[in-house]
């Protein structure tokens, strides 16, 4: 076995590996960039180098670099983690030529699965069952128009060299075809240097189920079970599980079968999942091999009670597979939520921020919390946005989903927006609950994955003020006489109840509220209604009885921003003060950018004509690309940035003059 490795990554996957190395008695060397010199995989590890500048292509992807390091450290082996260059071929031979331990399969193995369409033909060899489509060489636009055309609609196009749902797009007919094609082609050829495309039957209604392989230099492999990652948004997946529910013994063997057959004709060492469309009826298809650790291995790790990157440690180190296939049992339902900094209700639009306050539920034998951030941290614009991977155990599925329900409540995040609210309502939804899962599940089931708020906006804006009067009493000072009546926090006055007015702003709107304070008690009035409250606070919790009903309700206060955290959802509101000026919201056709990002493309000028849903303007952040389209008709006024532009989140792109204003 090693006695040190590096980590050539960052973020929760570094944290983790290290973790398990450190329970190895292996010392870990860790390697990071300019924006995360304070980050979490720094402080765990023994011994940490600076790789360069934030950007990952001057860091984490700078491979020459970090086998440097590696041979300065004096480690022996190098952990990919996922991501990064965890699949880069070129990075595999390089570990090889310094005599350094490429803690993955072969550079060969690697470089057979790295491409999509090289891989499907060796599946096809090996009699793994494939979805038709087109997974040729020739990419000229006629001959893939013509193998659309024989493959039917709707189609998926997918990079070849793709990978987290980027480069693909869903084609309904051959009208669509060509911008579909222009803008998976941009896609991929950003995120992964190669456009490449092959073509794919869609299938309506497929699970996405995925096998565990495992491999050692012997020629032994075996299959850790599956885990079932149907539940997905953007073809990227955000709530996994294992097992896959229904899913009968005798096609867990088939499928586990043939993944250990597809790894075993590309002589595969370590760890790598394979990925199968599963259908309605019961049949599956070859999907792709990722020739990595994958984000959601943990899930696999709860049920089969394995820590599958000591497997790839030991594996990597010379031993032969721990376990034989008849020694690897299940127990239980695991599940993983991704959380990530993104908006939800704004198409799942990336986030960034600062974790101004962060608590994690508490971590038991039920409740695992894989992450890189802690609080104070900053999600950049620079690596992907997920903050943390809660994961679950139980003995069965339906109490496994009530503890992640559970435990999402008890994970407060303030300061970036995250899907937290969004994995409740779906983790808890009846479909979810029924099983009725496939990978349009979030589209199909939109209306009960974005509810209306649980918390009745005019008792939230009461509990703000009361978090508001009560936090501001916890930090004024006292003045030295504590007997003089000017001493009193309350709004003791000479010969009069006074009624203070606060103004809170929730959603854009403000709210006039009346605050009667009376000894420990508080009258709020808000509107027309009037609320009887008496309220304490301890550490972040509100303690407080209102009418009668009595609530306990967490909450972070951050300047002048309140967020309240309440059965998985939040409350947010702003105390206003004379210069937040609300009219600078009126923005007369003009287009910002949602989020920090660059300018990829600029697809119209000043003097152009533009209908409703027109694409003006596309933008790219975290390697995924946002179209900006035009509100309603009009015409382009001016144009802000140029492509290869950075901008910044609200700057405006683009100014429309719509007809209809023109009218008025
Ligand atoms: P990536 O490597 O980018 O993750 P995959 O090939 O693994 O891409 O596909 C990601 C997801 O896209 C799958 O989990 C599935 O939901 C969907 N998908 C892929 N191929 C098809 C297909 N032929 N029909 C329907 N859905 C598909």
């Amino acid at each position: 076995m090693f006695n040190k490795i590096l980590i050539a990554n960052r973020g929760e996957i570094a944290c983790r590996v290290i973790q398990t190395a450190h329970r190895l008695g292996i010392r870990c060397v860790a390697v990071y960039s300019e924006a995360d010199r304070h980050a979490r995989h720094v402080a765990m590890a023994d011994e940490a180098f600076l790789l360069g500048p934030a950007p990952s292509s001057e860091s984490y992807l700078r491979a020459d670099t970090i086998i440097e390091v590696a041979k300065a450290s004096g480690a022996q082996a190098i952990h990919p983690g996922y991501g990064f260059l965890s699949e880069n071929t070129d990075f595999a031979k390089a570990c090889e030529a310094n005599d350094i331990v490429f803690i993955g399969p072969p550079a060969s193995a690697i470089a057979a699965m790295g491409s999509k369409s090289a891989a499907k033909a060796i599946m096809q060899d090996a009699g793994v069952p494939l979805v038709p489509g087109y997974h040729g060489d020739d990419q000229s636009l006629d001959l893939l128009r013509a193998e659309a055309e024989k493959c039917g609609f709707p189609l998926l196009l997918k990079a070849v060299a793709g990978g987290g749902g980027k480069g693909m797009r869903v084609v309904e007919q051959m009208s669509e075809f060509n911008e579909a094609l222009a803008a998976a082609q941009r896609e991929a050829k950003n995120a992964f240097g190669n456009p490449d495309m092959l073509i794919e039957k869609y299938l309506t209604q497929p699970r996405h189920v995925e096998i565990q392989v495992f491999c050692d230099n012997f020629g032994n492999g075996v299959y850790l079970a599956e885990r079932d990652c149907s539940v997905q948004r953007r073809h990227q997946k955000v709530l996994e599980e294992a097992p896959a529910p229904g899913l009968s013994d005798e096609t867990r063997q088939a499928m586990g079968e043939a993944a250990v057959r597809a790894a075993q004709a590309i002589d595969y060492v370590g760890a790598g999942t394979v990925e199968f469309l599963y259908d309605v009826d019961g049949s599956f298809y070859f999907m792709e091999m990722n020739t990595r650790l994958q984000v959601e291995h943990p899930v696999t790790e709860m049920i089969t009670g394995q820590d599958l990157v000591e497997w790839q440690l030991r594996i990597a180190g010379g031993e032969p597979l721990p376990l034989a296939q008849e020694q690897i049992r299940l127990r239980g339902h695991a599940l993983e939520a991704r959380i990530y900094a993104e908006d939800p209700d704004h198409d799942f639009l990336p986030a960034t921020g600062r974790l101004h306050y962060l608590r994690t539920p508490q971590e038991t034998a039920h409740v695992r919390v894989d992450t890189g951030v802690v609080e104070g941290d900053e999600v950049s614009i620079h690596y992907d946005p997920m903050i943390a991977k809660l994961i679950v155990w139980d003995d069965t599925r339906e109490r496994a989903i009530n503890r992640m329900v559970q435990a999402l409540e008890e994970y407060r995040i303030n300061g970036v927006k995250t899907n937290i609210r969004f994995l409740h309502a779906l983790a808890d939804s009846a479909p979810f609950r029924d099983e009725a899962l496939d990978t349009g599940f979030i589209g199909k089931h939109e209306a009960l994955l974005f509810p209306a708020p649980k918390l009745d906006e005019h008792l939230g804006l009461v509990l703000s003020a009361c978090f508001f009067l009560l936090n501001n009493k916890a930090e004024q000072t006292l003045p030295a006489d504590p007997w003089s009546p000017f001493a009193r926090q309350n709004s003791w006055r000479l010969n009069s109840c006074y009624a203070r007015p606060m103004i809170l702003l929730s959603d854009d709107v403000q709210h006039s509220l009346s605050i009667l304070e009376q000894d420990d008690r508080y009258e709020i009035r808000v509107g027309d209604s009037r609320y009887d409250v008496q309220a304490s606070l301890s550490d972040d919790c509100l303690h407080a009885t209102v009418n009668g009903h009595r609530f306990s309700i967490c909450g972070h206060l951050h300047q002048d921003q309140l967020v309240l955290f309440h059965e998985g959802e939040t409350f947010h509101c702003a105390r206003h003060r004379e210069h937040y000026g609300l009219e600078d919201q009126a923005s007369e056709g003009g287009l910002q950018a949602p989020m920090n990002g660059s300018v990829v493309a600029v697809l119209v000028k000043a003097g152009d004509r533009v209908e409703a849903g027109q694409t003006l303007v596309i933008m790219e952040a975290m390697k995924m690309e946002h179209a900006i389209k035009a509100p309603a008709a009009g015409t382009v006024s001016e144009v802000f940035f140029a492509e290869g532009d950075l901008v910044s989140e609200g700057a405006e792109l683009i100014a429309v003059e719509l007809d209809n204003e023109e009218a008025a």
